[in-house]
């Protein structure tokens, strides 16, 4: 008999690209793409193509542990759920609600976002509720939603191939978002000119027209002088400032102070380059800006939005079909888990929580009372000396690689009284954790993520999980009910049922209308057809908002003890901490081993050859690895790649924070490197 065909998405990146699972004898034999899929149309990169190489990998984690004496030890379910249960109420009665927090997770359904941010808040009383958009586009939930009154992408991937006019600040999508960059190809086919914004030379910037390799956290010098030019050159879009927009004398009155020639002097690109861009983008018929970590991960990063949101609304180039603002959201769902209310300020949906309205419409359907105060945000409680947080319970995230100072990371978990951590794998964060529960992954459950434009898609289940191993849906109702919540739901449609009567904009989702497309959000009722393009007639706030974007250079300048600056980030072939990617032998043979990137000219002035073994020290820690020498890394900057936990590299970053959305500073901190010894 021939295989059964499961058609479900990929578990990396947020294109959220289709995939059609072969499954014979409850076994995932192939991966192949999805033709019809309205997003891939057909194509994936090489991470979708192996997806299902750690599906079925031996060291899946296939049963509850509990640590006693520093080893982990099997125990039942209904152990583990009264220890869970047990542990987080005594930390509650003892010190107050705020001194348990929760972690969900970008790579889990909207579902289970939904339920563990529920179970957090009326099951525990605490708003302490986060995820690690919190380490990326905190910054873009934070200013688009103030300044535009959405903080998601303004339009679908399919609208890259009808712009003109392309600017990627931060972004190098050619690596992170392989499939959406075709989209870009065909654009750039059919005339469009593309420039990318960023300190080293990606694979974008070797695509692009023209690559403006500013310094590190120089994004609003250069921004700032791109609209001083478009403003003295009487290149605004008059009609669609006075008639769609506010704020614009207070912006007007910052840009006085940034001719392009003191913005050079900042950012280091010539001020004749600068002049040229923002000619070509207040000028095209239509443009799009994509962004990435690039800006969001700085202490200005939501300035650094905001400076973003200033240039498109100057020009009009935003609320049209190919004209339009475009953060790229890194994980799978993490588009969902923000929407899910995964957040300690806001339910789902975005709705306030300390709105008395909204918590009142939450209280009336969910029969609990809820927290009035917003929570802490994950990197302040952990940054914080006297944080109040004792307990923590972590679902399907690896804050030891991802969260910066690993040192102090690892300290504050250690502290904890309580920490139960669910995953599929054992990963740096789980062998901390007290109690460890076996998850299921993508490919063994049900449910929906959200995809980087917004799209909402169904996840197929198609194997079971290994061993006694549950979906975090199911162990997430088993631990409701346990502390005596009515989580009886029949099955995830279920859950978004409730969903829709509880988020306006997801409103008209059910799983019957998400059968084969998946629908864009907001889609307010049952016979809405959803919304690729926001804020056409009007912004979701009413009229876009021009915010003054006050520039803060990075928190940790080079100096002589660390003269070089680091830049972290991703590469083409692995996944944020490396879990799933790490443990797929094709991926595993693209990339085996961390390196660094060092320019020639720093490497030769410290006698390093390429392959040569160097170690990497901040004022936090110091790795060892190898010396890529190469020219794609600007004199006086290094590359890291996050992936390696053998070299990881949030034992060098600063952990400063974005003071409106508490984003650590992971472009820019100071470092040295030195040679040990060649390869
Ligand atoms: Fe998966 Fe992203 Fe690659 Fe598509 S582009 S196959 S979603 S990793």
């Amino acid at each position: 008999m021939g295989p059964d065909f499961v058609k479900t998405i990929c578990p990396y990146c947020g294109t959220g690209c289709g995939l059609i699972l072969a499954v014979r004898n409850g076994q995932v034999v192939g991966c192949s793409p999805d033709r019809g899929h309205p997003v891939s149309k057909g194509a994936l990169c090489i991470k979708g193509w192996t997806a299902r190489e750690f599906i079925h990998h031996p060291e899946r984690l296939t049963a509850p542990l509990l640590k006693k004496d520093g080893c982990f030890h099997e125990i039942s379910w209904d152990e583990a759920i009264d220890l869970l249960v047990t542990r987080l109420r005594e930390t509650v009665d003892r010190y107050g609600p705020r001194a348990v927090g929760g972690l969900c997770s970008a790579r889990c359904t909207n579902e289970e976002n939904y339920l563990f941010q529920k179970l957090i808040r009326i099951g525990l009383g605490s708003n302490n509720v986060d995820h690690c958009a919190r380490l990326c586009h905190g910054p873009t939930v934070a200013a688009m939603g103030h300044a535009l009154g959405s903080g998601a992408m303004t339009n679908p991937i399919a609208d890259f191939a009808g712009t003109n006019f392309i600017l990627a600040v931060g972004s190098n999508a050619a690596e992170t978002f392989p499939v959406a960059m075709g989209e870009l190809y065909r654009a750039r086919e059919k005339g469009a000119q593309l420039v990318v914004i960023d300190p080293r030379t990606t694979e974008m910037a070797k695509n692009a027209d023209l690559h403006l390799p500013l310094r590190p956290g120089t994004d609003i010098p250069l921004l700032s002088g791109m609209m001083h030019h478009i403003l003295s050159s009487g290149l605004e879009n008059r009609a669609f400032i006075e008639q769609r927009t506010e704020g614009f004398s207070e912006l007007a009155a910052y840009l006085d102070d940034w001719p392009p020639e003191r913005a050079a002097q900042i950012c280091g690109v010539a001020p004749e380059l600068i002049r040229h861009v923002a000619e070509a983008y207040a000028q095209a018929p239509s443009a799009m800006i994509i962004f990435c970590m690039g800006i969001t991960q700085h202490a200005c990063g939501t300035a650094n939005v905001y400076a973003v949101c200033d240039l498109a609304l100057l020009c009009g180039q935003v609320g049209r079909p190919h004209a339009g603002i475009c953060p790229l959201r890194g994980q799978c769902n993490v588009q969902g888990a923000c929407d899910m209310g995964g957040l300690p300020d806001v339910l789902p949906g975005y709705q306030k929580v300390e709105d008395d309205w909204v918590r009142m419409r939450f209280e009336a359907h969910w029969g609990a009372a809820l927290p009035k105060e917003a929570g802490m945000t994950v990197t302040a409680a952990m940054a914080a000396d006297d944080s109040p947080i004792r307990a923590a319970y972590i679902m399907g995230e690896n804050p030891v690689m991802s969260d910066p100072d690993r040192r102090h990371t690892i300290e504050f978990l250690e502290n904890l009284d309580f920490l139960v951590v669910q995953d599929i794998f054992h990963t740096d964060t789980t062998r901390l954790a007290d109690l460890v529960l076996p998850a299921a992954c993508f490919a063994e459950k049900e449910g929906t993520f959200t995809n980087t434009e917004r799209r909402v898609q169904r996840l197929r289940k198609a194997v079971q999980a290994p061993g006694s191993a549950l979906d975090d849906l199911m162990i997430l109702c088993r631990v409701g009910r346990a502390m005596g919540l009515d989580f009886n739901y029949a099955d995830s449609a279920a859950v978004m049922d409730e969903i829709a009567s509880l988020t306006p904009s997801y409103g008209g989702i059910s799983y019957r209308r998400l059968q084969y497309k998946g629908l864009h959000w907001p889609c307010t009722d049952f016979d809405h057809p959803g919304t690729a393009v926001l804020h056409q007639k009007r912004f979701s706030r009413g009229r876009g908002l021009f915010v003054v974007p006050e520039y803060r250079p990075p928190q940790e300048a080079p100096d002589e003890h660390y003269p070089l600056v680091l830049i972290t980030g991703r590469m083409f072939c692995h996944y944020h901490t490396g879990t799933m990617t790490r443990r797929s032998p094709s991926l595993h043979r693209e990339v085996d081993k961390p390196f660094v990137e060092v320019n020639p000219k720093d490497a030769e002035r410290r006698g390093i050859c390429d392959g040569d073994r160097i170690r990497v020290e901040t004022r936090r820690g110091a790795i060892s690895t190898t010396a890529r020498v190469v020219p794609k890394v600007a004199e006086g900057t290094i590359f890291a790649a996050f992936h390696f936990h053998e070299a990881p590299a949030d034992a060098l970053t600063n952990n400063a924070l974005d003071p409106v959305s508490n984003v650590p500073e992971f472009k820019a901190c100071a470092v040295e490197i030195a040679r040990e010894g060649a390869c």
